[in-house]
C-alpha cells in the first residue's frame, strides 16, 4: 500500500503530460485540460492526507484555488462571444484563484518563518517586477480607447497578479534552504504560472484579453506539477522545513537583486519616459528600491553590530551570573590601577572571595540548587555594593571585587560582602521543594597604591590571603602582607624539593603503635611518614602533607606509604614481631579516594604480600564522607567489599554528624587529639568523647583514642569504655628496626621510649 502511494506522484506527472501534449496538439483538447485541471484539485485536496500532511489549511486554500482556476479555464472559452461584464467571468475566476492561491503559498511562507531580509529582498524584486510590467503592460493597455472598464480592470491585473507571484517566489527562493522535491515542484508551478500570466499580458497590452488556446498550455503544466507536489511523500516536509540560516550577500542572491535594481535604469533608456504616468512610475519605483536597498544595506550592518556585541558580552561575561569573567576582571583592574586620577587616600582594594560549603549544597541539593545559588549570592553582592565597585565571578565558587576606595569604605565593603553570604539563602531542591541553606566565605583582601603592581600580581596575593583565611578556619577575611608571599614561596620551594623527594626515596615510615589500654600492649599500629630533607632535616607531615595534596604529589606518595607499610606488616608477621590479628592503620587523602582504581590495586597489594585485608585500616577524613563525589563513594564501598576497614580519622573537628557515620562504610572512629586534651580537666570534652562511644556502639564502630600523654587521659577514657588508645604515653611513632626492637611480642616488657 506504502509503495503505491509513493507510487502516485509519477503516475500523475505522466498523466499531466499526456493531457497537456494532447491539449497542444487539439486532439480533444476541453477534455484533456478538464482532465489535468480536476486531477490536480483532486489531489490538492486528499493528497496531503495520504502522507498525513500537517497543517492541512494551506492546502485547502490551494484546493479552492484549483476549483476557481478550473472553473475559469472551463467557462472562459464558452463565453468569448458574449458582451462585456459575461465575457470576463472566466478571468473573474482566474482572478478569484489567484486570491486562493496566494493565500496558501503565504501560508506556507508563515510556517517557514520568512525573515525581515528575506521579505525585504522579495519586496525590492517585486518592484523591480511591478514597475518593468507596468511600463511595458499596464500603461499601455490602459492607454487604449474605448474599452469597457472591466476589460481594462482585468487587463491590468493580471501583470498585478504576475508581480505578486514573482514576490513569493523570490521569497520562496531567499526564505529557505531546504530544496526537496515536493518544494521543487511546488515552485516549478509557480513559475509556469508566472509564465502563463505574462502571455496574457503581452496580448493585454495589445488590448486582448482572450488568446489563442495553446496559452493555456502553461497553466496545465502548472496543474501537473503542483499536483504531483501535493502526492510526493516529501509534501509533509514542506510545512516544517526549517529555514536555514541565510546570508546576506550570497552570490544567487545577488544574481537575483541585480537585475531588479537595474530595472529602472534600463526601462528609461530603453523605452524612454515621455508621459507623466511613466515618469511617476520610474521615478517612485525607483526611489522605493533605493530605500529598501537602505534600509537593508542598514539592517545587516545592524545585526553584524549586534552579533559582535553578543559575541564579546560573551568573551568578558560569565553566562550564569551574566557579572564580567576573570578576563574582563583582569582589563579592569589593569585601567584602575594605571588611571590617571589625583593621587589620595584611596588606593585599589580587591576582594577574593571563595564560598565555603558550596560543594555540599551542589551534592544535596542538585546542579541547578547550585546554580541557583551561585546567581543569588552574585545578585547580592552586586547590589550590596556601590556602583562603582567591580563584582566579578572568576571561577565555580569564586567572587573578585575591586574598588578604588579608601581604608574605612573598604572595610565597609569587606563587612557588606561577608554579610551577603552569611544570609541564608533559598534554594529549590531536585525534588521541587524549597530549603534554607547557610554558607559562608573565606574572603582575602589586598590593597595597592596606584601602579605599584601589576593585575596579575593583585590577584595573586589576594588569592594567597584568600587561602589563609580559608587555612585558619572558614568564614572569615584576612588582609595580605608580605609575608604571605615569603610563605608562598616557601610552599612552592618545598613542592619542588618534595617531588624529588618522592622520585629518590628520602621518605620513610615511623610507626607508632595503637595500644589495647587494659593491656599496655599494641594491637595495630598507625604509619606516619617521614620526610630526612637533605638540608633542612626532618620536615613534619603536617607541613609536606598539605603541599603535597595541593600538586597532586599526595597520589604517588600516598601509594607508597601504603604499599610499603603493608610490605612491612608481611615482614613483621613473618618474623613474629606481630600477631595474627594486629592491624596496619594507613592514612588514605581525599585524593586517593578519587581514584576509581584504588581499591582494585590495593586488593592486588595484599594478595602478593600475602596479608588479609582486615589486617589494615584506612584513616579516612571526615570531608571525604562530607565533600566526596559518587566516585569515591564507590570506591569506598567497593573497599568495605574488598574487606579492609575503614576509620574516621580527627573525629569531632569536622562536619561530624551521624547522618554521615551511617551512611558510609565506615568501621569505626578515632575521637580527636584535641578532645582527648582536654580529658581530666573539662567536663564538655568529656561528655563529647562519651556521645562519640555511645553513638560508636549503636553502630558497631570501633573507638580509637588519639594524642593520650597522661594517665589521668587514660583513666577517664578507659572509665568512659573506650578500649583502644595512640598517644606518647605508650609510645611515639619509631622507625621499623626501634619499633620492632621495642614492641614485638616476644619482647616481654615494653623499653624506654626512643624518637619520634
Ligand atoms: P594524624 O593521622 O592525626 O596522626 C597522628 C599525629 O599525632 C601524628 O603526627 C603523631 O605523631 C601525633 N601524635 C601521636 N601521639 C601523640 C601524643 O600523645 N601527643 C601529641 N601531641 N601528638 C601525638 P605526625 O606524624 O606529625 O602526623 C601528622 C599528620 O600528618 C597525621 O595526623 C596525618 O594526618 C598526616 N600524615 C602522616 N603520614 C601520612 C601519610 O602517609 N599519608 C597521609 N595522607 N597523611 C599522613
Ligand atoms: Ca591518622
Ligand atoms: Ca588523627
Amino acid at each position: 500500500m506504502g509503495l503505491r502511494r509513493d507510487r502516485l506522484w509519477p503516475a500523475f506527472l505522466a498523466l499531466g503530460v499526456v493531457c497537456s501534449a494532447l491539449y497542444a496538439a487539439n486532439v480533444a483538447a476541453g477534455l484533456a485540460s478538464g482532465v489535468i485541471g480536476g486531477a490536480c484539485v483532486i489531489a490538492w485536496a486528499f493528497g496531503p492526507r495520504l502522507h498525513n500532511v500537517r497543517p492541512r489549511r494551506p492546502w485547502r486554500l490551494m484546493t479552492a484555488a484549483g476549483v476557481f482556476f478550473l472553473t475559469g479555464m472551463i467557462i472562459r472559452p464558452m463565453l468569448v462571444e458574449q458582451p462585456a461584464p459575461v465575457a470576463q467571468l472566466g478571468d473573474m475566476c482566474t482572478v478569484c484563484g489567484f486570491g486562493f492561491f496566494i493565500a496558501g503559498l503565504v501560508t506556507f511562507l508563515n510556517r517557514w518563518g520568512m525573515d525581515r531580509r528575506a521579505l525585504l529582498d522579495g519586496l525590492i524584486v517585486c518592484i523591480g517586477a511591478a514597475l518593468t510590467s507596468t511600463l511595458l503592460f499596464v500603461l499601455p493597455a490602459a492607454a487604449i480607447p474605448g474599452r469597457p472598464l472591466i476589460v481594462t480592470l482585468i487587463a491590468g491585473l493580471y501583470p498585478l497578479l504576475d508581480t505578486v507571484t514573482v514576490l513569493l517566489v523570490a521569497n520562496l527562493a531567499f526564505t529557505t534552504a531546504v530544496r526537496q522535491p515536493a518544494f521543487m515542484l511546488l515552485g516549478a508551478m509557480m513559475v509556469l504560472l508566472l509564465l502563463g500570466d505574462l502571455g496574457y499580458a503581452i496580448i493585454g497590452r495589445e488590448g486582448d484579453v482572450t488568446g489563442p488556446p495553446i496559452m493555456a498550455l502553461p497553466f496545465l503544466l502548472a496543474f501537473t506539477v503542483g499536483g504531483a507536489a501535493a502526492l510526493h511523500p516529501t509534501a509533509s516536509a514542506l510545512a516544517r522545513a526549517t529555514p536555514l540560516p541565510i546570508q546576506a550577500w550570497s552570490l544567487p542572491r545577488m544574481l537575483v537583486i541585480g537585475p531588479a535594481v537595474a530595472a529602472p535604469f534600463v526601462l528609461t533608456v530603453t523605452l524612454g519616459a515621455e508621459t507623466t504616468a511613466k515618469r511617476l512610475a520610474l521615478g517612485l519605483g525607483g526611489a522605493a528600491i533605493v530605500v529598501l536597498l537602505l534600509v537593508r544595506a542598514s539592517d545587516a550592518v545592524q545585526s553584524h553590530v549586534a552579533a559582535q556585541r553578543r559575541f564579546e558580552h560573551q568573551a568578558t561575561h560569565d553566562p550564569l551570573t551574566g557579572l564580567p569573567n576573570r578576563r574582563m576582571l583582569s582589563i579592569m583592574v589593569e585601567r584602575l590601577l594605571t588611571e590617571d586620577k589625583p593621587v589620595s587616600a584611596a588606593n585599589v582594594w580587591m576582594f577574593y572571595l571563595d564560598l565555603d560549603g558550596f560543594k555540599l549544597v551542589n551534592d544535596s541539593w542538585g546542579h541547578p540548587a547550585g546554580d541557583q545559588l551561585i546567581i543569588d549570592v552574585g545578585a547580592r553582592l552586586r547590589q550590596a555594593l556601590p556602583a562603582t565597585a567591580t563584582v566579578a565571578r572568576v571561577g565555580g565558587d569564586e567572587f573578585v571585587v575591586v574598588q578604588r576606595c579608601t581604608e574605612p569604605e573598604a572595610m565597609a565593603n569587606a563587612r557588606r560582602i561577608m554579610e551577603c553570604v552569611e544570609r541564608p539563602l533559598v534554594v529549590v531542591t531536585a525534588e521541587g521543594s524549597t530549603a534554607d541553606v547557610v554558607i559562608g566565605a573565606s574572603m582575602g583582601i589586598v590593597q595597592s597604591a596606584k601602579g605599584a603592581v601589576q593585575a596579575e600580581t593583585l590577584m595573586r596575593d589576594a588569592d594567597t590571603a584568600m587561602y589563609r583565611a580559608k587555612e585558619s578556619g572558614r568564614n572569615r577575611w584576612t588582609v595580605f602582607d608580605a609575608s604571605m608571599r615569603d610563605a608562598v614561596r616557601e610552599r612552592v620551594e618545598i613542592e619542588v624539593a618534595l617531588r624529588a623527594a618522592v622520585a629518590q626515596e628520602q621518605l620513610s615510615i615511623a610507626y607508632q603503635p595503637i595500644v589495647a589500654m587494659s593491656t599496655g600492649r599494641p594491637a595495630g599500629a598507625e604509619s606516619l611518614c617521614r620526610w630526612q630533607h637533605p638540608v633542612r632535616g626532618w620536615i613534619g607531615p603536617n607541613m609536606f602533607i598539605a603541599v603535597a595534596e595541593d600538586s597532586n604529589l599526595i597520589s604517588a606518595l600516598g601509594a607508597w606509604v601504603l604499599r610499603e607499610s603493608i610490605r612491612q606488616l608481611a615482614v613483621w608477621r613473618a618474623e613474629g614481631v606481630v600477631d595474627d590479628d594486629f592491624w596496619m592503620s594507613v592514612n588514605v587523602s581525599p585524593r586517593q579516594l578519587g581514584d576509581p582504581a584504588f581499591a582494585e590495586r590495593l586488593g592486588t597489594t595484599l594478595r602478593r604480600a600475602g596479608v588479609p585485608p582486615a589486617n589494615v585500616v584506612l584513616e579516612i577524613t571526615e570531608s571525604v564522607m562530607v565533600e566526596g563525589s559518587d566516585l569515591t563513594e564507590r570506591v569506598l564501598l567497593e573497599l568495605r567489599a574488598l574487606g579492609v576497614r575503614i576509620s574516621v580519622d580527627d573525629f569531632g573537628t569536622g562536619f561530624s554528624a551521624l547522618g554521615y557515620l551511617r551512611r558510609h562504610p565506615v568501621t569505626g572512629v578515632k575521637i580527636d587529639r584535641s578532645f582527648v586534651n582536654g580529658l581530666g580537666s573539662s567536663a564538655e570534652d568529656e561528655e563529647i568523647v562519651r556521645a562519640v562511644v555511645a553513638m560508636s556502639s549503636a553502630l558497631h564502630l570501633a573507638v580509637v583514642a588519639e594524642g593520650v600523654e597522661t594517665t589521668a587521659q587514660r583513666d577517664v577514657l578507659q572509665s568512659l569504655g573506650v578500649l583502644l588508645a595512640q598517644g606518647w604515653l605508650w609510645g611515639k611513632a619509631v622507625d621499623p628496626a626501634t619499633y620492632a626492637a621495642t614492641w614485638a611480642i616476644r619482647v616481654a616488657t615494653p623499653a624506654a621510649v626512643r624518637s619520634d
